[in-house]
């Protein structure tokens, strides 16, 4: 579909919908490129609603016939949906429709995958499928019959018949359209049981095709341990005699909780240790967990409209860190999710994409399924419980549950029921869901005669749209330590409310050293001017595993800049401080490995313009680099030892303990690399029997400038398997050296496997020449050019995925003039592209900060 003139929709402007749904029946007569879809719908005029136009989205439908009340009826049909003189009274409508789901490479409505059904409706998708009211306020219960050869064919609910040539069911739960599907297919299903608390008996199934049997079986006990989790922490159970999991190889996101029927890209599902790696299997459990924790936080209460995303996901997001926290270590997790945090979402929030969590006005609800709204809305959620604690934060959301299960709610609703039941004026804290951008927090301290001051001042830059802000409630984590090191108070939480906040300790023997925003209590960035001593400091002596972390992590940071930006050689505080971490071998060897990270490149291009320097993304790489070679160099001696104790002997298991060790395995395997040419990583090669070391030996020795015949050979071993071969198309551009990363990446468009219509294999080679900041800021311009060629090419046949895949361009603004006019000219380039979608018309339009 295209649009002459893209409107622009209003959080403001939200009316309800003039009619109630009653219930909804389908009928769908599969055919690859001629499906007719048969709807009867009951509608009753809507009482609490000014405006009783009969309008139903409908987008790229055929429309054979429309009745009502068995009347034909001729309606008024434009290329967005459909409006009718209907009667003042209930009435059934009846419409016959006709798709093209072989047609639909857009991967949104119906469309059929290497020969399979499947759907995906969020946000919009269902106006595809058939005409409705395609809004998440418009809940009704569906009965769906599919009539085809297939050898499964599944919907929404509860199955209620099935035969030669279809399959019924019934769902009983009312429900957005957007959380409809439908799957029929030839596909085999591994199978299993659930009793919930109460007794209920439960049938599961993970349906995959022919092929991928063997690699469901994780995925099954994660979906089982995360209902037992969500029994057990949030009280809530499953609601239906099924649940039905599906895996499809073309998918734009990564799985969507359908009621009782989830779809998952199949790289979100499928798992062995031959194929997945360790982060694979992480992933993959928490998605799981995710997707089935809609069930409540989502579906039976869901969102009044699309402004209101982050009432879902923020939720969600929250509720599967604590289910993985849970399930592995807290401070690893809560330190991968940082790290995160601020590789993708803080560049999104002090960019030209900036947006509230819960944005005011959008083009293409699809462009906002963003960092900001998952991540940061996860951060608010994590906000909330730390300011009201743990056990309000249960009584609220008991309350949440009972009040509005079967509704389609709001933030306010959200917070009104924290209010009600804290007795808590949130109307402050109400600003993180309004604001956009990363509040800064000052920080300047003071002592004398035993008391301690702790000065804190809160800004947020301006976004597009928002020049001035208010200052917010932040939540900030704090806990004090003595010259050797104790602990002289404890974690307390300061409340910053106002613009500047003085905070004092009183009764302290000595200046104590701060240990600010511990676990990352609020998503903030912390300025505080401190020497090294002192971050070496809480590096060694902090009890809180966050700070002691983000310690060796600021250190690093401080070093890469003063070796940019003065050439400075590499600290030796930071150097001995990792070192004597890693020496602790009473720490978490997954905990260790995270020590030897450094912070990202794009990160530091960041940090670099934030300071008022242009940053140089030959000079932030090679910096990295060297500093990579004085850690090898540093730690030479400590190296063999740390990876030989790395080691595993036991069978395979893709738990926290194995993973952890392979993490530092895989950690100081780089590093030795550096030392030896990759001699150990091409034995570890050889020798590799699962898809964490082998992958991990293969990286190091592709940096080596080595690995080509182990390239040529995993190519040749896994060649079949589409999940390994995407690793094997990203490896190789994310590893590339900046001088020829968009060669590689060009050579591997040219490859008989670059399948660029499927969105994981597009995902693989563009995302990963994003992903290479110094490969794909490199000052020719290549890597710029040939983005924009592929964004281009992609468009027509998939704007969700081009527009996502934009957001590459976003911190154009940083760089020097040079790479400005080189990405300016591309986005020019892609701007002047004729029928360009709605999607992507948007992201360029805001990325360019028109
Ligand atoms: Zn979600």
């Amino acid at each position: 579909m295209r649009d002459a003139a893209p409107t622009t929709i209003y959080l403001k402007d939200y009316t309800p919908f003039g009619f109630t749904v009653d219930d909804v029946h389908l009928t769908f007569d599969l055919s690859p490129n001629a499906t007719r879809v048969t709807s009867r719908i009951t509608f009753s005029p809507n009482p609490d609603a000014a405006d009783h136009t009969f309008f139903l989205h409908g987008e790229e439908l055929k429309l054979i016939r429309a009745s009502i009340d068995g009347q034909p009826v001729l309606p008024n049909v434009t290329d967005k949906g459909l409006t009718c003189d209907v009667p003042n009274a209930p009435f059934v409508w009846e419409a016959e429709v006709e798709v093209d789901p072989a047609g639909n490479t857009a991967l949104e409505g119906l469309y059929m995958s290497n020969g399979m059904y499947c759907t995906q409706c969020e946000a919009e998708g269902f106006r595809k499928i058939t005409y409705y009211p395609d809004r998440p306020d418009v809940m009704s219960t569906f009965t769906v019959r599919i009539n085809g050869t297939e050898k499964v064919m599944l919907s929404n609910g509860n199955p209620t018949d099935q035969g030669d040539g279809f399959a019924e069911w019934h769902d009983p739960w009312p429900k957005p359209a957007y959380l409809f599907a439908l799957v029929a297919g030839d596909l085999i299903n591994h199978p299993d049981r659930f009793t919930t608390k109460s007794g209920k008996d439960v049938e599961l199934n993970i349906w995959v095709r022919p092929g991928d049997e063997g690699k469901c079986a994780f995925g099954m006990e994660a979906l089982k341990k995360s209902m037992t989790w969500d029994e057990d922490v949030y009280g809530r159970e499953y609601d239906l005699d099924v649940f039905n999991i599906v895996a499809v190889d073309d998918f734009n996101m990564g799985a969507m909780e359908n009621k009782g029927l989830n779809i998952f890209n199949s790289s979100c599902v499928l798992a062995s240790p031959e194929t997945s790696t360790d982060d694979n299997f992480e992933r993959i459990e928490a998605i799981i967990a995710h997707e089935y924790f809609h069930n409540w936080t989502g579906n039976r209460i869901t969102c009044r409209d699309w402004f209101q995303l982050c009432l879902k996901e923020g939720l969600t997001v929250f509720r599967d860190a604590q289910f993985t926290a849970d399930m592995r270590s807290e401070p690893v997790k809560r330190i991968r999710d940082v790290i995160d945090l601020r590789g993708r979402q803080f560049p999104e929030d002090n960019g030209p994409l900036s947006h509230p969590v819960r944005p005011e006005s959008f083009v293409e609800i699809n462009n906002f399924y963003t960092a900001t709204v998952y991540e940061k809305g996860a951060e608010l959620i994590g906000m909330l419980k730390t300011l009201v604690g743990d056990e309000a934060y249960a009584k609220a959301l008991d309350l949440y549950f009972d009040r509005h299960d079967g509704d389609a709610a709001t933030i306010e609703d959200w917070l009104q029921v924290f209010a009600d039941a804290t007795g808590r004026d949130l109307s402050q804290f109400k600003r993180w869901y309004s604001q956009a951008g990363t509040p800064r927090v000052a920080v300047s301290e003071d002592y004398s005669e035993g008391t301690y001051t702790l000065t804190l001042k809160q800004s947020t830059p301006a976004t597009p749209g928002q020049d001035t802000k208010q200052p917010q409630v932040i939540p900030v984590a704090v806990g004090l330590l003595g010259p050797n090191g104790d602990e002289v108070a404890e974690t307390r939480i300061l409340e910053l409310t106002e613009a500047e906040q003085t905070f004092t300790f009183d009764g302290l023997a000595a200046k104590p050293t701060p240990s600010i925003l511990r676990g990352f209590s609020a998503p903030v960035i912390l300025e505080h001017d401190t020497s090294s001593a002192q971050r070496a400091f809480l590096l060694s002596h902090d009890t809180d595993p966050f700070n002691r972390w983000d310690a060796g992590r600021s250190l690093a940071r401080e070093t890469l800049l003063t070796m940019i930006t003065d050439g400075a050689a590499p600290s030796g505080a930071y150097l001995d401080g990792v070192q004597a971490v890693l020496r602790d071998d009473t720490l978490d060897p997954a905990y260790r490995a995270l020590m030897l990270g450094l912070p990202g490149q794009s990160e530091l291009a960041a940090a670099l313009h934030d300071g008022g320097t242009t940053p140089d993304p030959q000079a932030i790489w090679s910096a990295t680099e060297t500093l990579r070679q004085a850690q090898a160099q540093h730690m030479q001696d400590l190296l063999p030892r740390l990876h030989g104790e790395a080691q595993v002997s036991a069978p395979y298991l893709p738990d926290a303990d194995q993973s952890g060790r392979r993490a530092l395995g895989s950690a100081t395997l780089s590093l030795i690399t550096r030392l030896d040419g990759g001699a150990l990583a091409a034995a570890e090669y050889a020798k590799a029997d699962n898809m964490t070391l082998q992958l991990s030996a293969l990286g190091c020795l592709i940096r080596a400038g080595k690995g080509e015949a182990e390239l040529q050979a995993f190519y040749d071993q896994w060649k079949d398997d589409r999940l390994v071969i995407d690793k094997w198309f990203g490896l190789q551009v994310s590893l590339a050296d900046p001088e020829h990363t968009a060669t590689v990446a060009q050579t591997l468009t040219q490859h008989a496997d670059f399948n660029w219509k499927n969105p994981n294999r597009f995902r693989a080679v563009f995302g990963a020449l994003a992903m290479n900041h110094a490969g794909f800021h490199h000052a020719s311009g290549t890597a710029y050019e040939l983005l924009a060629e592929w964004l281009i090419q992609l468009d027509p046949v998939n704007p969700q995925t081009t527009a996502r895949m934009c957001s590459a361009f976003q911190t154009w603004r940083r760089y020097d003039e040079g790479r400005q006019t080189l990405i300016g000219a591309q986005l020019d380039r892609i701007a002047a592209t004729p029928q360009l979608s709605r999607d992507v018309t948007e992201m360029i339009t805001r990325i360019r900060g028109a």
